[in-house]
């Protein structure tokens, strides 16, 4: 099936050197009228398909919790930029993507294994950068062929079918997801706007960054995904410069409330995660799970 296709993490995804789309500068601009219709076209036919198979968690007090980060990040963007928006999808992978248009997806695996709101919030930010700089319009005018529709159809294929159960779905699996191909220029320039979203919004810039030796730990730089980015480590200690250099060093780390608020999910996680093997999130949820009592 294609389900990997759509576990597509910018984040995580680490471009691709192949990826020859115009590269994002460093600042964020408005795009074409007929972009952002494309891109919320594409967002409105995801979200749709998610809804239909039942694969994001709603009315959950997690989602409240989420928005509230969500509207901090949103915050420090442009005004004219599109309201982001976000939703949680019943799957045990850390993981996230834009699609545009304000949307970004959550897996519930990154509630389970990031450490605090900081954390989380860098991811978002991360995201959300991607499309304020372009790169996600950019990919879509290459990737005309890509069935979105087949994609989700896979992964609604991959669902149990059980309610308030996580799929099993690993991050990684097929390192050319669907939006891997962004290129290490535009990973470097969304990691760039990212945290300054992040320090702007009230949030520890150093604590924030520590996000991507959470994801090392887990996938080390050996799987599909981080293995086309060898710069793991050099962004994190890039991303931590930055938030020096921009004084976000002593903002808001929230790990407390974090945890709190994220242990439901983290419990269906540690669930999928036992039952499938999958020993290095296992670890970093448990992990997790003690640092909240
Ligand atoms: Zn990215």
């Amino acid at each position: 099936m294609n389900a990997p296709r759509l576990i597509l993490s910018a984040f995580v995804a680490f471009g691709l050197a192949s990826c020859g789309t115009p590269q994002g500068g460093g600042a964020p601009g408005p795009r074409p009228a007929s972009a952002q219709q494309a891109e919320r076209q594409q967002s409105q036919q995801i979200l749709a398909e998610l809804q239909q198979k039942n694969m994001l968690i709603g009315g959950d007090r997690v989602n409240g919790y989420v928005d509230q980060i969500t509207a901090r990040i949103d915050a420090a963007r442009p005004r004219n930029a599109s309201r982001l928006r976000t939703y949680i999808i019943k799957d045990a992978a850390a993981n996230a993507f834009t699609s545009g248009a304000g949307y970004v997806f959550i897996h519930a695996g990154l509630l389970a294994t990031m450490e605090n709101e900081a954390q989380l919030a860098m991811v978002l930010a991360h995201e959300i950068a991607h499309e304020d700089l372009g790169h996600v319009s950019a990919g879509m005018a290459q990737r005309q062929n890509v069935a979105i529709g087949q994609a989700l159809a896979g992964i609604g294929g991959a669902l149990l079918g059980v309610p308030g159960e996580l799929t099993n779905l690993v991050a990684g699996v097929g390192g050319q997801a669907y939006y891997a191909d962004f290129s290490r220029e535009q990973e470097r320039a969304a990691d760039e706007l990212g945290m300054k979203y992040l320090v702007a919004a009230g949030y520890d810039g150093i604590a924030g960054a520590k996000s991507f030796q959470v994801m090392r730990r887990m996938y080390g730089d050996n799987t599909s995904f981080l293995s086309t980015h060898p710069g793991t480590t050099d962004r994190q200690r890039t991303l931590e410069a930055e938030a020096r250099q921009l004084g976000g060093a002593k903002g808001r780390v929230a790990q407390d409330e974090y945890l709190r608020k994220t242990n439901p999910v983290r419990k269906m996680a540690i669930k999928v995660y036992e039952q499938n093997n999958r020993n290095a999130e296992l670890q970093q949820a448990r992990s997790n799970l003690r640092a909240a009592r």
